[in-house]
């Protein structure tokens, strides 16, 4: 018999699910000394001293597991029915970066042995998918039947589909994502002139000045792939909130290097021909926290005292503040050029040179401003000039019909 459905079987999370959440995401093995609460201290083989920093991170996977809810079909058993339900589907991805959608949910659902009596349907599969995929990379992941409406979904990328990979699919959402519009990729020629030009510029994308010249709000947000998305609209610029996790991400990454741990965000960019495999790098992550720690805000006094302020006004991870990349990166690392990041930092520097008029103020101004406004008061200066010339000419008649009144008859001074 199939066990009761819930509404929301997620809705707690407890310090043991946390736990076995960081074996499964980043392989921190047991620790005979300490456990999560009670660390080891300056014991650089042991991974729970780094537990608490991750709490951005834990917060924000309680509030997307809580927020899973199951279908209710009649003899259909839910595909998430606690967190270990969710951690074996992340274990499985992790273990098989490169198998296709399809083949992992059969793996996890329809085969002999699962766990499942029999399969929970499709869309409640692809959603226990989508949430293990984005836990591991914290990218916003789209399957189909997607609870989202027509609006959202346009703001969305694409959508995972079954004959696709884990690693492909994080791979083109982040590589398509600084060409809106879903244009070609980029040549190799055309990548090489726009690192050029972003190196160029780098130097003047400190927030302070964005938020001083570009008139830019600064927003903290859990999606990976909006990082440095410029909204002109509302004058606001995305920032990756969880820096603890992406440093978690690359300490795995580089221990699998010398390992046969799996990880999603893998070693150097592979070529193909003329353009990268569509696969996510550990240099997307490495662009982003070098975009925030010396991009944005570079270890000046007025900078860092600017991010501290977002720390406490926008909630993002105060571990970005923390400069300890000899921990997490490998040799020849630290000069990274933004090959992904590249084309929102150029929206960003074009924000620059040329702000959108946001105040009444400036908007008045640059309606005034524009080439129709210049035509039209040029014509009214005309009409000015004419108006103004016919009057001195009336004013010239009257005087002279005055003057010839005079000299017709001089007034008497007899009295
Ligand atoms: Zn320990």
């Amino acid at each position: 018999m199939s066990a009761p459905l819930e509404a929301f079987p997620l809705r707690n999370t407890d310090i043991r699910d946390l736990e076995s959440l960081c074996k499964i995401l980043w392989g921190w093995p047991d620790c005979a000394r300490c456990d999560s609460q009670n660390p080891c201290s300056g014991t650089p083989d042991c991974s729970w001293h780094r537990f608490k920093k991750l709490n951005p991170f834990f917060d924000h996977y309680r509030v997307v597991t809580k927020r899973y809810i199951p279908d209710f079909e009649a003899r259909c058993p839910q595909a998430l029915r606690n967190h270990s339900d969710l951690q074996r589907i992340i274990g499985l991805l992790r273990n098989n970066p490169d198998a296709q959608l399809s083949h992992l949910t059969a793996q996890c659902f329809n085969l002999d042995g699962t766990a499942y009596t029999s399969p929970p349907t499709n869309a409640d599969q692809r959603r226990a998918f989508s949430l293990a995929l984005h836990i591991m990379s914290m990218v916003t992941v789209v399957v189909q039947n997607s609870h989202v409406n027509d609006l959202e979904a346009a703001l969305l990328p694409d959508v995972w589909a079954d004959d696709v990979s884990p690693a492909e699919y994080l791979g083109t959402v982040l590589q398509t994502q600084g060409h809106a519009g879903g244009g070609a990729f980029p040549s190799h020629e055309q990548r090489l002139a726009q690192n050029m030009e972003v190196s160029r510029v780098i130097m003047s994308l400190k927030a302070r000045r964005l938020r001083k010249i570009g008139k830019l709000d600064f927003e903290a947000t859990d999606n990976l792939n909006n990082h440095l998305k410029l909204d002109k609209k509302k004058g606001v610029v995305k920032l990756f909130r969880h820096a603890a996790f992406l440093k978690e991400q690359l300490l795995a990454s580089r221990t699998a290097q010398t390992s046969t741990l799996h990880t999603l965000f893998e070693g150097p960019e592979l070529t193909d021909g003329l353009r990268c495999v569509r696969r996510l790098s550990r240099h997307y992550a490495l662009e982003v926290l070098h975009s925030i720690q010396d991009v944005l805000f570079p270890p000046d006094a007025k900078s860092q005292a600017f991010l501290r302020s977002l720390i406490s006004e926008q909630d993002m991870d105060p571990d970005c503040t923390l400069y300890n990349r000899s921990e997490y990166e490998l040799d020849g690392e630290d000069d990274v050029t933004y090959k992904w990041l590249g084309p929102r930092m150029m929206d960003l520097y074009e924000e620059l040179e040329n702000p959108t008029p946001r105040g009444l103020l400036d908007q008045w101004l640059d309606r005034k401003s524009r080439a129709r406004h210049v035509m039209l008061a040029t014509v009214i200066g005309v009409f000015a000039a004419v108006f103004l010339g016919v009057l001195s000419l009336i004013v010239g008649i009257i005087q002279t019909w005055i003057a010839w009144q005079q000299w017709k008859a001089p007034p008497s001074h007899d009295a």
